[in-house]
Protein backbone atom coordinates (compact mmCIF):
# COMPACT_ATOMS: atom_id res chain seq x y z
CA UNK A 1 0.00 0.00 0.00
CA UNK A 2 1.20 3.46 -1.26
CA UNK A 3 0.43 5.83 1.50
CA UNK A 4 1.38 9.80 1.41
CA UNK A 5 0.80 13.17 3.49
CA UNK A 6 -0.07 16.28 1.92
CA UNK A 7 0.51 18.55 4.75
CA UNK A 8 -0.77 22.41 4.28
CA UNK A 9 -3.11 25.05 5.73
CA UNK A 10 -5.72 25.22 3.41
CA UNK A 11 -7.07 28.52 4.74
CA UNK A 12 -9.76 27.73 2.98
CA UNK A 13 -8.55 25.18 0.48
CA UNK A 14 -8.78 26.09 -2.90
CA UNK A 15 -8.95 24.13 -6.44
CA UNK A 16 -5.32 24.55 -6.90
CA UNK A 17 -5.22 21.95 -3.51
CA UNK A 18 -7.70 20.10 -5.00
CA UNK A 19 -5.78 19.48 -8.16
CA UNK A 20 -3.02 18.44 -6.16
CA UNK A 21 -5.32 16.06 -4.11
CA UNK A 22 -6.74 14.42 -7.17
CA UNK A 23 -3.49 13.91 -8.79
CA UNK A 24 -1.59 12.71 -5.96
CA UNK A 25 -4.84 10.11 -5.65
CA UNK A 26 -3.55 8.68 -8.55
CA UNK A 27 0.26 7.87 -7.56
CA UNK A 28 -0.85 6.37 -4.54
CA UNK A 29 -3.41 4.44 -2.99
CA UNK A 30 -4.05 6.15 0.50
CA UNK A 31 -3.52 10.32 0.83
CA UNK A 32 -3.50 12.02 4.37
CA UNK A 33 -4.17 15.52 4.19
CA UNK A 34 -3.49 17.34 7.24
CA UNK A 35 -4.41 20.54 8.34
CA UNK A 36 -1.60 22.05 10.37
CA UNK A 37 -0.29 25.41 11.66
CA UNK A 38 1.77 27.72 10.47
CA UNK A 39 3.43 29.83 12.48
CA UNK A 40 3.88 32.44 10.01
CA UNK A 41 0.23 32.51 9.17
CA UNK A 42 -2.79 33.76 11.07
CA UNK A 43 -5.84 31.76 9.97
CA UNK A 44 -9.19 33.12 8.63
CA UNK A 45 -10.58 29.59 9.92
CA UNK A 46 -10.62 27.42 12.85
CA UNK A 47 -8.87 24.33 12.42
CA UNK A 48 -11.91 22.91 12.79
CA UNK A 49 -13.86 24.65 9.70
CA UNK A 50 -10.95 24.08 7.82
CA UNK A 51 -10.97 20.34 8.30
CA UNK A 52 -14.70 20.28 7.80
CA UNK A 53 -14.41 22.01 4.06
CA UNK A 54 -11.72 19.70 3.22
CA UNK A 55 -13.75 17.30 4.23
CA UNK A 56 -16.90 18.06 2.39
CA UNK A 57 -15.07 18.63 -0.74
CA UNK A 58 -13.43 15.07 -0.62
CA UNK A 59 -16.74 13.30 0.31
CA UNK A 60 -16.59 11.12 -2.79
CA UNK A 61 -12.66 10.14 -2.19
CA UNK A 62 -13.94 8.87 1.17
CA UNK A 63 -12.44 5.43 0.54
CA UNK A 64 -9.14 6.47 0.12
CA UNK A 65 -8.59 9.78 1.55
CA UNK A 66 -8.50 11.24 5.35
CA UNK A 67 -8.40 14.21 6.40
CA UNK A 68 -6.72 15.33 9.95
CA UNK A 69 -5.89 18.44 11.87
CA UNK A 70 -2.36 17.85 13.31
CA UNK A 71 -0.70 20.41 15.45
CA UNK A 72 2.92 18.67 16.04
CA UNK A 73 6.15 17.97 14.00
CA UNK A 74 4.85 16.92 10.49
CA UNK A 75 7.49 14.10 10.33
CA UNK A 76 6.54 12.75 13.91
CA UNK A 77 2.54 12.45 11.93
CA UNK A 78 4.49 10.80 8.45
CA UNK A 79 6.11 8.06 10.65
CA UNK A 80 3.28 7.87 12.89
CA UNK A 81 0.92 6.87 9.36
CA UNK A 82 3.54 4.36 8.62
CA UNK A 83 4.14 6.48 5.28
CA UNK A 84 7.25 7.92 3.75
CA UNK A 85 6.32 10.65 1.51
CA UNK A 86 5.39 14.06 2.14
CA UNK A 87 3.18 15.69 -0.91
CA UNK A 88 3.61 19.34 -1.85
CA UNK A 89 2.69 21.82 -4.55
CA UNK A 90 4.73 23.91 -6.72
CA UNK A 91 3.42 27.37 -8.30
CA UNK A 92 5.77 29.47 -9.11
CA UNK A 93 9.82 30.08 -8.40
CA UNK A 94 8.64 32.04 -5.34
CA UNK A 95 7.15 28.74 -3.74
CA UNK A 96 10.95 27.29 -4.77
CA UNK A 97 13.19 28.54 -1.85
CA UNK A 98 10.64 28.34 0.73
CA UNK A 99 9.93 24.49 -0.06
CA UNK A 100 13.39 23.53 -0.61
CA UNK A 101 14.19 24.57 2.61
CA UNK A 102 11.61 22.99 4.21
CA UNK A 103 12.40 19.63 2.01
CA UNK A 104 15.80 19.98 2.92
CA UNK A 105 15.21 20.50 6.68
CA UNK A 106 12.98 17.09 6.55
CA UNK A 107 15.74 15.28 4.77
CA UNK A 108 17.98 16.14 7.40
CA UNK A 109 16.17 14.72 10.30
CA UNK A 110 14.36 12.11 8.67
CA UNK A 111 16.76 10.39 5.69
CA UNK A 112 13.87 7.51 4.97
CA UNK A 113 11.07 10.05 4.52
CA UNK A 114 11.31 12.28 0.65
CA UNK A 115 9.15 15.30 -0.54
CA UNK A 116 7.97 15.09 -3.52
CA UNK A 117 6.16 17.75 -5.95
CA UNK A 118 3.54 18.12 -8.13
CA UNK A 119 3.67 20.87 -10.55
CA UNK A 120 0.58 23.23 -10.55
CA UNK A 121 -1.86 23.29 -13.47
CA UNK A 122 -1.88 26.30 -15.26
CA UNK A 123 -4.90 27.55 -14.67
CA UNK A 124 -4.31 27.34 -10.83
CA UNK A 125 -0.29 28.84 -10.91
CA UNK A 126 -1.97 32.11 -9.78
CA UNK A 127 -4.54 31.04 -6.93
CA UNK A 128 -3.68 31.22 -3.30
CA UNK A 129 -5.97 30.96 -0.11
CA UNK A 130 -4.53 34.46 0.77
CA UNK A 131 -6.22 36.00 -3.25
CA UNK A 132 -9.33 33.88 -2.28
CA UNK A 133 -9.74 35.95 1.14
CA UNK A 134 -9.01 39.08 -0.90
CA UNK A 135 -11.42 38.82 -3.25
CA UNK A 136 -14.31 37.48 -0.89
CA UNK A 137 -13.80 40.34 1.45
CA UNK A 138 -14.57 42.61 -1.15
CA UNK A 139 -17.73 40.27 -1.81
CA UNK A 140 -15.91 39.48 -5.24
CA UNK A 141 -16.53 36.07 -6.86
CA UNK A 142 -14.96 32.96 -6.21
CA UNK A 143 -16.56 30.71 -8.19
CA UNK A 144 -14.84 28.03 -10.62
CA UNK A 145 -11.59 28.53 -7.89
CA UNK A 146 -13.13 26.91 -4.97
CA UNK A 147 -15.16 23.97 -3.89
CA UNK A 148 -18.87 24.99 -3.42
CA UNK A 149 -18.49 24.53 -0.13
CA UNK A 150 -15.77 27.27 0.45
CA UNK A 151 -17.56 29.43 -1.64
CA UNK A 152 -20.61 29.33 1.20
CA UNK A 153 -18.41 29.27 3.59
CA UNK A 154 -16.53 32.26 2.48
CA UNK A 155 -20.31 34.36 2.17
CA UNK A 156 -21.05 33.71 5.44
CA UNK A 157 -17.92 34.87 6.99
CA UNK A 158 -17.55 38.26 4.93
CA UNK A 159 -21.18 39.04 5.51
CA UNK A 160 -22.65 42.45 3.35
P1 LIG B 1 1.34 26.04 3.74
O1 LIG B 1 1.07 27.14 4.75
O2 LIG B 1 1.83 24.77 4.37
O3 LIG B 1 2.17 26.47 2.57
P2 LIG B 1 -1.00 26.08 1.96
O4 LIG B 1 -2.38 25.66 2.30
O5 LIG B 1 -0.76 27.49 1.59
O6 LIG B 1 -0.12 25.63 3.22
O7 LIG B 1 -0.44 25.16 0.79
C1 LIG B 1 -0.32 23.78 0.92
C2 LIG B 1 0.43 23.23 -0.28
O8 LIG B 1 -0.35 23.38 -1.45
C3 LIG B 1 1.75 23.93 -0.57
O9 LIG B 1 2.67 22.96 -1.04
C4 LIG B 1 1.40 24.90 -1.67
O10 LIG B 1 2.52 25.22 -2.48
C5 LIG B 1 0.38 24.07 -2.44
N1 LIG B 1 -0.53 24.93 -3.21
C6 LIG B 1 -1.30 25.93 -2.76
N2 LIG B 1 -1.99 26.50 -3.79
C7 LIG B 1 -1.65 25.82 -4.91
C8 LIG B 1 -1.99 25.94 -6.30
N3 LIG B 1 -2.83 26.87 -6.73
N4 LIG B 1 -1.44 25.05 -7.17
C9 LIG B 1 -0.56 24.12 -6.72
N5 LIG B 1 -0.18 23.97 -5.44
C10 LIG B 1 -0.71 24.80 -4.53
Amino acid sequence: MRIAVYPGTFDPVTNGHMDIIERALKLFDRLYVVVGENPQKETTFSAEERVEMLKSALRKHNNKIVVEHFNGLLLEYVKKKKSNVIVRGLRAISDFEYEFQRAQFNREFEKGIETIFIMTKDDYAFLSSSIIKEIAMFHGSVKGFVPEVVEKKLKEKFKK
